[in-house]
């Protein structure tokens, strides 16, 4: 995505469209699959010395949940992009296709989850605990005040 600095003063510009997911340059075994494009809606205003921009960036994104496993698609967004770039007198054209994608690619969630009130798969049977409920979970809940039992026990 470039603009032109020519065309930008100090009037805030608006500048909005999308970019094929290739600029983002995530190879065949990322974890993430892009869906559609890289969307922005930016402005850019010029200063004395500098053209600040910024805006907001999305991209849709499929990957698989790291509690329960499924596969879902998401929404990344990164609502405060902000460059700034230095400006000659000369019209320039500045390409920003590099700040999108290193902005999008922090922007992707280390933990990736479907939801945050994902309840994950029981350790125990490998049950899909936003699906159904398995009989381990009874267990797993008495073990937590079993130890604090035995700690009251010791104690005496
Ligand atoms: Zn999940
Ligand atoms: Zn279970």
């Amino acid at each position: 995505m470039n603009i032109e600095t020519g065309q930008v003063h100090k009037f805030p510009k608006r500048f909005s469209g999308e970019e094929p997911a290739a600029i983002l340059e995530l190879n065949q075994d990322s974890q993430f699959q892009v869906v559609g494009n890289v969307r922005y809606a930016l402005t850019a205003q010029r200063f004395d010395t500098d053209l600040l921009v910024r805006g907001i960036l999305e991209v849709d994104v499929r990957s698989r949940c790291a509690r329960c496993g499924e596969r879902c698609a998401q929404t990344i967004r990164d609502e405060d992009f902000v460059r700034s770039y230095p400006l000659s007198t000369a019209n320039e054209l500045i390409n920003l296709t590099a700040d999108i994608r290193e902005a999008i690619l922090l922007a992707l969630p280390m933990n990736y989850v479907c939801s945050s009130a994902c309840r994950g798969l029981c350790v125990k049977c490998g049950a899909n605990l936003n699906k159904t409920s398995c009989k381990c979970g009874r267990i797993r809940q008495e073990t937590p005040w079993g130890m604090l039992d035995q700690v009251k026990i010791e104690r005496k």
